[in-house]
C-alpha cells in the first residue's frame, strides 16, 4: 500500500484519540485524588485557634514550641496538641511574651518534607504529562495545524485540516463509482469557480450526503473532490463533536465552520454524521441534549451559508440514512444524496488494479479472476487484500506477489469479514440472482404499469443481502388500480422466483412482503379499490368487524396477485434462468443490457428512477 493511502487511513486517524484521552483522564483523576488527600490531611490534624487564645496559652505556659512563616504560625502545646494561628503583622508583644515564657520558636521556611504524594505527583508529571505535552505539539504540527485535542482544546474543533498540497487523491484514485463521481462533478466545478455561479445567481448544493457501508470509499471520494478542486479539506467524525460537557459539541461545530470559511473555497467532511444527526428526541440515554445542541448548531451553520458567500461544501458520510433527522435533509442542507455501494465485478477489478500498482505484482496474475473470487468485498477489503498479499510475499522473500499470496490473503480477509458476517457465498449469490431476476421479469411483463427499469444488482446494499429493490422510493401520484396491482406482483416476484428454483426459501423477502401488503392495504383502506367500497378507513375509525373485513380483502388481493405472478414467471422460466445466470455473471446489469439479453424492445419513456 502506498504511503498516501496509509496516511489518510481512517484507522490511523482515529488511533491517537482513544488512548490519549484515556491517559489524560487517568492523570487528571490521580492528580485530583492526590490534591484532595493532601488537603484533607492538612485540615484534619491541625485546628486553628484565635490569636487571643494563643496569647493566653503562652501566658499560662501551655505552649511548647512554634514555627512561623510570615503571619502563619503552627505550634505544639505541652500536652502534645497541635494548633495553627494567624498572627497580626505588628506583633512585637507576642515575641516578648514568647521569650519571657521560654517558648522555642523557629522562624522562616520549614524544611520541605517530601511525602509519598508529593513524590508520586512529581513522578507522574515527569513520566506522563511531559511526554504528553510533547506528543500533543508534535501531532498538531504534523497534521497541518488545527489538530490535537484532549482537555487542552475543549471547544476547538478536532478536525484535521489538509492543505491542497497534502491531498494526493483525485478522481483517478477512485476506481469505479462512476455515477457518484458524475454527481460530484458540479460540486468540483463550483469550488473551482464560484464566481461563475454567483454571476448567474445559480443555487448550488452545499451539502452532500454520501451513503454506503464502511470501506466503500466515502472518505476517499470526499478527499478526491478536494483534490480535484484543489482546495483545503477538513475532516472530522461526527462522534468527535460529542463530549461529556454540554455545549462543547456546538462550539466545536462553530469553530470548524469558521475555520473553513476563512480558507474558502473549502470542503468539510463529516464522517459518521449519524452520531450527531440521529433524529431528535430519539435520545439513547444520557447526553442527547448535547447531541441536539450540536445538531442544531450544524443546521444553523449550514443555513447561514450566505447564498453567495464563501463557497464551503459540507460532505457527510453515513450508512444509516434512515435514522437521520429529517431537518438535515431539507433543501439547502444535505439535499444531495450520493450512493457509494459495494463494488460490483467491474468495479472490483478496477479497485484491485489501482492498489496493485503500489506493489510488485506478477504480471501474469489475472485480476479479473481475483475479482470474481471476492464478491461482497468492499473497496477497503480489496485494498487490504493486496496489502496482505504483499506482506505474505515479503515474508516468503519472494520477488513478486503471486496468485498464491493473493489466495492466502483472501482467506485472511474473509475470516475477518466472516466475523462481521457480511460474506456472500455462492449459494447466497445464486438465490439473490433469482430473487432479483424475479422482480425484474415481473416488471418487464408489466411495462406500462410499473416504473422504468434502471439497473439491477445482486451486490448487497446495507446489511440485508441483495436488496436492489425494483420498487421506487418515491410514490407516483395518481396510480391506477392496475398500476398498484402490477407493483404488488413485482414485489412478490422475488420470492416466487426463489420458490420456483430452490427447495428452500429465504427470509430476504420480508421487506417485499411489507411493501406488497402496504400497497394492498392502501387500495382497500384509502383508495376505495376493493369490494369494501369507496370509503376511507383511517386508523381508529372502524370497528373490529371492519378490521377483519379489511384484513380478508388485503389477503385476497395479495393471494390473487401471487397466483398471477407465479403463473407468469412459470411460463417465462426460460427468461428467468437466462436473466438470473447473466446477473450471476455480471452482478450488475443496466436496463439496456437486460433488454438486449431478453430481446425486448426498450420502453419509450425510459428514464432514470
Ligand atoms: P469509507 O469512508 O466509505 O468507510 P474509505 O474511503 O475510508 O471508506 O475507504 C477506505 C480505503 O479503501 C480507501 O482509503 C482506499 O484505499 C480503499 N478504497 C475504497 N473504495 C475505493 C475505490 N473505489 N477505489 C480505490 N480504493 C478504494
Ligand atoms: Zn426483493
Amino acid at each position: 500500500m502506498k504511503k498516501g493511502f496509509n496516511r489518510f487511513n481512517k484507522n490511523s486517524l482515529n488511533f491517537n484519540k482513544g488512548p490519549k484521552n484515556l491517559i489524560l483522564g487517568v492523570v487528571f483523576f490521580v492528580l485530583c485524588l492526590a490534591l484532595l488527600t493532601q488537603l484533607t490531611q492538612y485540615t484534619q490534624s491541625i485546628k486553628t485557634i484565635a490569636y487571643s487564645t494563643f496569647l493566653k496559652q503562652i501566658e499560662t505556659d501551655q505552649v511548647r514550641m512554634i514555627k512561623s512563616i510570615g503571619t502563619d504560625v503552627e505550634g505544639e502545646l505541652k500536652n502534645g496538641d497541635k494548633f495553627a494561628v494567624i498572627i497580626p503583622e505588628n506583633n512585637q508583644q507576642m515575641w516578648d511574651l514568647l521569650k519571657a515564657h521560654n517558648v522555642d520558636f523557629v522562624v522562616g521556611k520549614p524544611a520541605m518534607q517530601l511525602g509519598f504524594w508529593q513524590i508520586l505527583l512529581f513522578m507522574l508529571f515527569m513520566f506522563l504529562i511531559v511526554p504528553l505535552i510533547f506528543w500533543y505539539f508534535r501531532q498538531a504540527k504534523g497534521s497541518g495545524g488545527t489538530g490535537g485535542g484532549g482537555i487542552f482544546s475543549m471547544g476547538k474543533s478536532k478536525a484535521k485540516m489538509f492543505l491542497p498540497s497534502q491531498i494526493k487523491d483525485n478522481f483517478n484514485s477512485v476506481a469505479g463509482l462512476v455515477e457518484a463521481k458524475e454527481e460530484l462533478r458540479d460540486v468540483v466545478d463550483f469550488l473551482k469557480n464560484p464566481a461563475k455561479y454567483k454571476r448567474l445567481g445559480a443555487k448550488i448544493t452545499r451539502g452532500v450526503l454520501l451513503v454506503g457501508e464502511p470501506g466503500n470509499g466515502k472518505t476517499l471520494l470526499a478527499r478526491a473532490v478536494a483534490g480535484e478542486a484543489n482546495c483545503p479539506f477538513f475532516s472530522i467524525s461526527g462522534s468527535d463533536f460529542i463530549e461529556v460537557f454540554v455545549g462543547v459539541g456546538a462550539s466545536r461545530v462553530r469553530d470548524l465552520f469558521s475555520q473553513a470559511r476563512k480558507v474558502a473555497p473549502s470542503i468539510i467532511f463529516i464522517d459518521e454524521i449519524d452520531a450527531v444527526g440521529r433524529h431528535r428526541g430519539s435520545g439513547m440515554g444520557g447526553g442527547h441534549d448535547e447531541r441536539e445542541q450540536t445538531l442544531n448548531q450544524l443546521l444553523t451553520e449550514m443555513d447561514g451559508f450566505d447564498q453567495f458567500g464563501e463557497p464551503v461544501i459540507v460532505m457527510a458520510a453515513t450508512n444509516r440514512p434512515d435514522v437521520l433527522d429529517k431537518a438535515l435533509l431539507r433543501p439547502g442542507r444535505f439535499d444531495r444524496r450520493v450512493e457509494v455501494p459495494y463494488p460490483d465485478l467491474k468495479c472490483r477489478i478496477e479497485i484491485l488494479a489501482v492498489h496493485a500498482k503500489n506493489v510488485k505484482m506478477d504480471k501474469s496474475l489475472d485480476l479479473e479472476k481475483v475479482a470474481r473470487g471476492t464478491p461482497g468485498f468492499s473497496g477497503a477489503d480489496l485494498a487490504n487484500l493486496i496489502n496482505e498479499a504483499a506482506i505474505i510475499a515479503s515474508k516468503a522473500a519472494k520477488d513478486l506477489v503471486d496468485i498464491h499470496d493473493i489466495e492466502e490473503a483472501r482467506d485472511k480477509v474473509l475470516l475477518g469479514k466472516e466475523l462481521k458476517s457480511i460474506i456472500l457465498t455462492d449459494e447466497d449469490k445464486k438465490l439473490t440472482a433469482y430473487h432479483e431476476a424475479g422482480h425484474t421479469l415481473m416488471r418487464l411483463l408489466h411495462p406500462e404499469e410499473t416504473y422504468a427499469l434502471h439497473k439491477v444488482t445482486i451486490i448487497p446494499r446495507g446489511k440485508a443481502l441483495g436488496v436492489t429493490h425494483s420498487l421506487p422510493e418515491r410514490e407516483k401520484y395518481n396510480q391506477t388500480r392496475e398500476e398498484i396491482l402490477a407493483n404488488i406482483e413485482v414485489a412478490l416476484g422475488g420470492r416466487i422466483a426463489e420458490e420456483l428454483v430452490f427447495d428452500e426459501i429465504s427470509t430476504g423477502a420480508y421487506t417485499d412482503f411489507l411493501a406488497a401488503t402496504d400497497l394492498a392495504q392502501r387500495m382497500v383502506r384509502f383508495y376505495g379499490m376493493s369490494d369494501l367500497g369507496e370509503v376511507v378507513y383511517s386508523s381508529g375509525t372502524y370497528s373490529e368487524g371492519t378490521a377483519e373485513k379489511i384484513d380478508n380483502e388485503v389477503r385476497s388481493i395479495i393471494k390473487r396477485s401471487y397466483e398471477k405472478a407465479k403463473k407468469a414467471l412459470t411460463e417465462n422460466r426460460d427468461k428467468l434462468d437466462k436473466l438470473a445466470n447473466a446477473l450471476l455473471e455480471k452482478e450488475t446489469m443496466y436496463a439496456s443490457e437486460i433488454y438486449e439479453l431478453l430481446g425486448i424492445e426498450p420502453r419509450k419513456d425510459f428514464k432514470l428512477t
